[in-house]
């Protein structure tokens, strides 16, 4: 049996990316072999939704000199998901971080979340022989489980963003009763004097993926390798790149509950419907032009600097944009202003679930100029929905999405590939957008044949079985 662990699961708790895979994945696989998955019980999950329900089963662990209690919770008539709830780690008002930042104790609270992961095996007695973890909040299972408890499973981790490690200070070590002279080493858990949970997870695990074959290539070098570029190429290894899927069940514009109009790519003609009636509702006006919106975390990763820099050139254009996210404030900011300055740029702050499917279904074009990207499910959403991703040169990016114009592509294009991330790059990619929604025969050809791909999780999934049992 597999234990996949996850902060964070779709639909339970959403940050990003992560908990789409957290979802799909272990869902794909379950097809195949015994998985569970296990993730935290947060308290802004709706236990009554979802039908979580006690176990009544509730464990103890001491660490620092401190008893930590666990409650194991399931889903009513669902057995392949474990819920853990321990006040620490679950009583807040977000996942890692609230409005003043990140959580000052998010080294114990995933330190506890590693524990009890590997407590709850002998209490539920699972026959564990694979155990895959997750990004930073997990890695420290890869240690506890070779260095503490000494399981006979295969460690499997998953690197879905480098960009965040978990790097804390090293009081943390006494905290969670970890041997100093065992563990604090250069090349495990000690980085520049603190300490780094994914660093830990790519020494102990025994096989390592990252989330698109470029981007296992890209974080072997400096520009890319965020500081852990050196302790990659060490452990190469161990290291492949396995790209995303979407669940194609959940994404799908035919029966996506949350669209105005379903439609497939055989009544491509009624996402115009949902262009219409979404341009009404958010008071867009002219909803004939072409539509580009933008959707995720406002961070530097995802190119926001180069879209602001551009707003003055976007607003001249015949189009409309619209951009959903949160993130910095201080672009949160920036496109405020630009909404009440430009009548053709619209800004919805938040997460929202709904408007970013109807975003998917309703567009023409999905923004996408990322500085880096691990992998990237929006392109995917997009093409699946019949919006034309433009995207920048970089990891999942660019293993998905060929340029149009493209001419030794084997497959025809399917996107608008930028040049660069620069203001100008951008611009450009925007006027061929524009010309290319100008011949509507050739749009309409490569929004079909996107629409048609297999974003499935069919082929990841099996290249992971093959890892699992290696
Ligand atoms: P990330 O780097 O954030 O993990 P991904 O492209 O891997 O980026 O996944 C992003 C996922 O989160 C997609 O399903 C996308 O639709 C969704 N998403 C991002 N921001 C928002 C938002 N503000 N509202 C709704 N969904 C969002």
């Amino acid at each position: 049996m597999t234990l996949f662990i996850s902060s964070e699961v779709f639909p339970y708790a959403k940050t990003g990316g992560l908990a789409d895979v957290s979802y799909a994945l272990p869902k794909a696989l379950a097809k195949d072999i015994a998985i569970k998955t296990v993730m935290p019980l947060y308290n802004s999950i709706d236990r009554a939704k979802h039908g979580i329900i006690s176990s009544g089963i509730s464990f103890e662990k001491t660490l620092g000199g401190i008893t930590h209690q666990f409650d194991i919770y399931f889903q009513d008539g669902d057995i392949s998901k474990v819920f853990l709830y321990n006040p620490i780690l679950c009583d807040r008002l977000g996942l890692y971080e609230d409005d003043y930042g990140e959580f000052g104790d998010n080294d114990l609270r995933f330190g506890l979340l590693s524990y009890a992961s590997l407590e709850l095996i002998s209490i539920l007695d699972l026959p564990i022989d694979t155990l895959h973890i997750n990004d930073w909040q997990t890695s420290l299972v890869a240690l506890l489980a070779k260095e503490v408890y000494n399981l006979d499973a295969k460690v499997v981790l998953t690197i879905h963003n480098l960009a965040y490690q978990g790097v804390f200070d090293k009081s943390v070590m006494q905290k969670l009763d970890l041997d100093w002279e065992r563990f604090f080493k250069p090349d495990r858990f000690e980085y520049y004097d603190r300490v780094n949970y994914l660093k830990a997870g790519i020494f102990y695990a025994d096989a390592i993926t990252t989330v698109s074959q470029k981007y296992a290539q890209e974080i072997q070098t400096p520009q890319f390798g965020e500081g852990l570029d050196l302790m990659l190429r060490l452990h190469s290894h161990k290291l492949q790149g396995v790209p995303n899927g979407i669940d194609t069940q959940s994404f799908n514009p035919a029966t996506d509950a949350a669209l105005y109009k379903n439609y497939d790519s055989s009544s491509y003609s009624i996402k115009n419907k949902n262009k219409k009636k979404l341009c009404k509702e958010l008071g867009i006006k002219g909803y004939k032009k072409p539509l580009f919106v933008f959707i995720g975390r406002l961070t530097w990763q995802k190119g926001v600097e180069c879209l602001i820099e551009n707003i003055h050139a976007m607003s001249e254009l015949d189009a409309n944009f619209i951009f959903l996210g949160s993130g910095e404030a201080r672009y949160e900011d920036i496109l405020i202003q630009a909404t009440k300055d430009h009548d053709n740029i619209h800004v919805e702050i938040g997460y929202n679930e709904t408007l970013s499917r109807r975003l998917y279904s309703a567009s023409d074009f999905l923004l996408m100029p990322s500085k880096f990207e691990p992998c990237g499910l929006n392109q995917m959403i997009a093409m699946a929905y019949g919006s034309i991703p433009i995207v920048t040169h970089t990891g999942g990016l660019s293993d998905t999405v060929t340029d149009i114009n493209h001419v030794d592509s084997a497959t025809k294009g399917q996107g608008i590939v930028l040049f660069s991330d620069s203001r100008y790059d951008v611009v450009f990619g925007l006027a061929k957008a524009l010309s290319l929604f100008a011949h509507k025969k050739r749009y309409a050809s490569i929004a079909l044949h996107n629409m048609q791909l297999d974003f499935s999780w069919k082929q990841s999934a099996k290249t992971y079985l093959k890892i699992y049992q290696k």
